[in-house]
């Protein structure tokens, strides 16, 4: 497979722990996604699909076939005073029932929020948004991303960052929150599930400073086990203060792409800067040994 986004001198990271298929918001089906995982060098992925775990049992089996190691994942959207966050879940015994009931209770909250989202958009005079989004998405589970695509496809937009600019974003006119699960409750399914969560892009919500460390440090007394100091939704630019911030707290770094597709203007599986010197890894805390997790070259 060519990888048209990746080039020799580009960072590379044999680890790549957040990342999206068709099950979620991502535009490739779970075996083309391992295959371009396995064609990036990569040998540790988890597959971070949001709000549910459908794909977790095929990615495991492609991922075996490939000789990679799968950790089993998933990106829960929760809420901390106000803000929406993503928590991802790691390593989880994915049929856990505590686990299981509260995905399904944001998919059916999500359901609701995309019959909000199509009636907002009639009101501003775009019709047929809910089957078209739902025909994108082409699983139970819709979101924005659906919207934005459909939003494209029907002409109504030029590509979806304006979808999210003009109608989708936090304050637009079809807006309607995502944040609906509390962060200890996310975080206490993970745990109860026998996984480790980490808070996702810490970097994309633009809190300030005292405040992401009170985020972090709540995160943290609910059990939340690290932070993705390296993401590819996140600026470059955070890496540093979020390293030193994972040193200071006593918490585990991350690293995920948190890639969606070739087209959609994500970062490239495995497109990761080392994590900064005296980060403990999230791996050594799950017990997953990865020999040289950032190649030199
Ligand atoms: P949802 O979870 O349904 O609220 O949708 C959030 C998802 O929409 C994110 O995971 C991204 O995939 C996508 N997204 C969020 N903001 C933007 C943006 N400004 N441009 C394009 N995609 C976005
Ligand atoms: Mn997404
Ligand atoms: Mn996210
Ligand atoms: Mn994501």
């Amino acid at each position: 497979m060519q990888l048209t986004h990746t080039t020799d001198s580009s960072p590379r990271s044999r680890v790549d722990l957040h990342m999206h298929s068709t099950f979620s918001d991502g535009s490739l089906p779970v075996d083309e996604l391992v295959a371009r995982v396995a064609a990036a060098g990569v040998e540790v992925m988890a597959l971070t699909d949001h709000d549910n775990t459908a794909g977790v049992a095929l990615a495991a089996k492609e991922a075996q076939r490939h000789g990679l190691r799968l950790i089993p994942g998933v990106e829960i959207s929760s809420v901390w005073e106000e803000q929406g966050i993503h928590i991802v879940g790691l390593a989880m015994d994915i049929e856990h029932p505590a686990l299981q009931r509260g995905l399904e209770r944001i998919v059916q909250l999500r359901d609701q929020r995309a019959l909000e989202i199509a009636e907002r958009l009639q009101q501003q005079g775009i019709a047929g948004a809910w089957d078209g989004a739902r025909a994108i998405a082409g699983s139970p589970l819709v979101g924005r991303a659906h919207f934005a695509q459909w939003l494209v496809q029907a002409g109504h937009c030029k590509d979806s960052q304006d979808a999210f600019q003009r109608y989708l974003g936090r304050g637009k006119p079809a807006y309607v929150p995502s944040d609906w699960i509390p962060m200890a409750e996310a975080v206490g399914w993970i745990r109860a599930a026998g996984g480790e969560a980490v808070l996702a892009h810490p970097g994309r919500y633009k809190l300030s400073g005292a405040r992401l460390k009170r985020l972090l440090e709540d995160f943290r007394a609910v059990g939340g086990a690290g932070l993705e100091v390296c993401s590819g939704s996140q600026a470059a630019a955070d890496r540093e203060h979020l390293g030193r911030l994972a040193i200071r707290l006593g918490m585990a770094g991350s690293v995920g792409s948190d890639f969606h597709g070739p087209k959609l203007g994500h970062a490239e599986i495995g497109q990761l800067l080392p994590l900064p010197d005296g980060v403990e890894t999230i791996w050594d805390r799950l017990g997953v040994p990865v020999a040289v997790p950032f190649p030199t070259h």
